[in-house]
């Protein structure tokens, strides 16, 4: 086959290369992440695997732009983002990128339904926020209905249980509509059944939506079920077995 028929190559959905990220502490150099080529296809869902401190919450930080990387690159769908302006950067997160953590992250003092809208609220602004909120409210509400939570969208996190804070904390990272759904150990502060309940989830907006997904877990039974697996080891990807992940496309 010529150049001229191949087909037109699909950019990944998220790739790092060649990402290196060292602390200082003291006089010690703590380097956590030593060239890492990372690759997600387009729903893809892979999990990062690796013992505590290898490096895996770095590695999302860098992916979602929460930190950036020492040297090295990290592109979504086809552009570079880590070298973007702050603002660049700032839009991305409240767009493309959607990210879960394993605290949860709510804000105490608002309810599921307020904290689920807040992205679309920083994203409008407060002026804009009148004309938009209807919409918004509705959308917001759809979200929670789907993960169970409508009879919940009042409740501040306190009186929520952790599956429902974490199923809250996912649906405010959906509501951008986000390409890429990082979550860093979802499903570390639950028991095993609200655990299960949340991976159950993850998989079905992989399949079902398409969602590209990136699951950071130390769990073993949780990894096997992303559809490929990368494991890192002295701060670079040990294995990566892409698994199914492109055979969904
Ligand atoms: P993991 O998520 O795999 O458990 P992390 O990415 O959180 O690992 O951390 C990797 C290593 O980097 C750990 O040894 C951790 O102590 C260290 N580390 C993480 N963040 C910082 C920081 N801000 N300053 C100094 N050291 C850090
Ligand atoms: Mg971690």
């Amino acid at each position: 086959m010529s150049d001229l028929e191949m087909p037109p190559k699909i950019a990944p959905m998220l790739e790092t290369r060649q990402v290196c990220k060292q602390y200082q502490s003291g006089t010690t150099t703590l380097e956590v992440l030593r060239g890492v080529d990372f690759t997600l296809e387009k729903g893809g869902f892979l999990a990062v695997v690796g013992q505590s401190g290898s490096g895996k919450s770095t590695l999302l930080h860098v992916m979602g732009l929460l930190d950036a990387p020492d040297s090295g690159e990290v592109w979504i769908d086809g552009q570079r983002i880590d070298n973007l302006p702050g603002r660049e950067k700032d839009r991305l997160r409240n767009s493309a990128i959607g990210m879960v953590f394993q605290a949860y992250h709510l804000l105490p003092e608002l309810t599921a339904l307020e904290n689920v809208l807040a992205p679309l609220l920083i994203r409008h602004g407060i002026f804009d926020w009148f004309t938009q909120r209807g919409i918004a409210q509705e959308k917001a509400k759809v979200l929670l209905d789907r993960f169970g939570l409508s009879n919940r969208l009042h409740h501040r996190p306190r009186q929520l249980s952790g599956g429902e804070m974490q199923r809250v904390a996912i649906a405010r990272a959906l509501i951008t509509d986000p390409q890429v759904l990082l979550a860093d150990e979802p499903t570390g502060n639950l028991d095993e059944e609200s655990g299960a309940g949340i991976i159950e989830a993850l998989a079905e907006l992989n399949r079902d939506k398409g969602l590209s997904i990136v699951l950071v877990t130390h769990d073993a039974d949780i990894a096997s079920q992303a559809r490929g697996i990368v494991r890192l080891a002295a701060g670079t990807v040990d294995i990566m077995d892409p698994g199914a992940a492109d055979s969904a496309a």
